[in-house]
């Protein structure tokens, strides 16, 4: 009878259908559990998670795994908060054939729903390598960054969380010097620039990008030799805080550094145009610096004498002070390597400009947090936040490079990468499975 009895069960444990994992209680046993903020580890934790939360995490003594959860152990693993580049492009690929590594001939190649499926495939390359959120800063096409940012969040397919920037806006022909044919038609490079040459164009733009989904607004400060002045980037920081977004200027000159800094801008992309002083300025303005650091070893994006003073740039920065994000511009195809391969690589310069493993696993952490404003709802791994981390071997306060190796991956509470290989089949839904209201 009894054992006619355990066979029922059995036979109801491996027929049930698997619960939702809204509703089911995942419990982490962490060998090593480390808190970038302060930069210090703990050993044996335990962190709970239900509903795609956190809802439990401490020593493993202290906190009782209830029956029936599923355990995932990773008490040989050191776990960590998820990832931030803070400045990528997902949607945009450009490569040594045909292009020769100049965008330019990619807007050709590539139309915009292609690119929003490259996207979709760049997203989750990125979170395979550890990358849980992405500010992605334009050159998406028509709003593809707006339309992988919206199908993650419904449920669609997997990837980081997205934080982006819609189109670029600057002065008429934004980055570029397009012909006059591209400018009269609006062609070709058009979808990659809106034009804002007056404080009119200024306040609509700021609101298309807001009406199509963007989450941050990103400026061309000084693309041209007349730029943004200090008053007319003023407009667009006010005209984006209405829509609750912050302003990323992409900065090429020391006054254009300048002029972003004294109108108060958030978050300032490349370091070209930084130096000392301006590095000073942002120190005590509180301007993050996404200074989009190529490594020497990805050949062809920088070379030599960039890369020393890039180095030295950062260094410089980080003596300073500077509130600093992990950024890097990635929008290119280094073959055999993911899109999340080639942003691995950047720690390449930070180790260059002799920043402690702490302060490097800070910027790529806690303050890419903070310069997405997600702090209070993602990122830490803290009761009440959205459940994402990631686990390596080893441990990055000793070597960062451990963050080369991302085995294990939580996204919102679902695994999406489990001993080194992707299982993300439960991501993959035929509706919008968290609303379609989401846009
Ligand atoms: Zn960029």
């Amino acid at each position: 009878m009894l054992r006619h009895l355990s066979l029922v069960v059995l036979a109801a444990l491996l027929f049930t259908p698997a619960l939702d994992s809204q509703a089911q209680v995942t419990a982490i046993r962490a060998g090593r559990l480390i808190d970038p903020e302060t930069g210090t580890a703990t050993t044996n934790q335990v962190i709970l998670v239900e509903g795609g939360k956190f809802t439990a995490v401490g020593p493993a003594a202290g906190i009782a795994i209830p029956t029936g959860a599923e355990v995932i152990d990773l008490s040989d693993l050191t776990v960590l908060p998820g990832l931030v580049d803070a400045h990528n492009h997902l949607a945009l690929t450009y490569k040594e054939d045909p292009e020769s590594n100049v965008y330019y001939f990619t807007y050709v190649m590539d139309g915009t729903p292609l690119r929003a499926i490259q996207a979709a495939s760049n997203g989750i390359q990125m979170l395979s390598a550890g990358f849980t959120v992405v500010r992605d800063m334009g050159n998406a096409g028509n709003y593809a960054d707006a339309a992988l940012r919206i199908a993650i969040e419904q449920g669609w397919i997997p990837g980081p969380t997205i934080i982006n920037s819609g189109i670029i806006i600057g002065g008429m022909g934004g980055q570029f010097w397009p012909t006059p044919e591209m400018a009269r038609e609006h062609t070709i490079v058009y979808p990659e620039y809106l034009d804002a040459d007056t404080p009119d164009e200024i306040v609509k733009a700021v609101r298309q990008n807001a009406l199509f989904g963007a989450r941050v607004i990103k400026i061309c400060v000084d693309c041209k030799p007349w730029g943004y002045t200090v008053e007319e980037i003023r407009l667009f920081i006010a005209e984006a805080a209405k829509a609750g977004m912050r302003v990323e200027g992409h900065v090429q000159t020391v006054d254009g550094a300048r002029r972003a800094i004294e109108a108060g801008i958030w978050s300032i992309a490349h370091d070209v145009g930084l130096n000392d002083e301006m590095h000073k300025a942002m120190a005590r303005r509180g301007v993050w610096r996404a200074g989009t650091e190529t490594p020497l070893v990805l050949t062809g994006h920088t070379n030599p004498q960039r890369y020393e003073r890039t180095v030295a740039g950062l260094r410089n920065a980080w003596q300073n002070k500077v509130p600093l994000t992990f950024s890097t511009d990635a929008d290119y195809w280094v073959p055999g390597k993911t899109r999340g391969q080639v942003a691995i690589e950047f720690i390449e310069t930070w180790k260059a400009a002799g920043i402690p493993a702490a302060d490097i696993l800070r910027a790529m952490t806690t303050n890419g947090y903070r310069v997405c404003e997600l702090e209070r709802r993602r990122g830490p791994i803290r009761p009440g936040l959205a459940a994402d981390l990631i686990a390596v071997r080893g441990n990055p306060l000793d070597s960062i490079d451990a963050l080369r190796g991302v085995v294990f991956v939580l996204k919102d509470g679902i695994v999406f990468k489990r001993d080194g290989v992707m299982t993300p089949e439960r991501f993959f839904n035929g509706g919008p499975v968290n609303g379609w209201r989401i846009r």
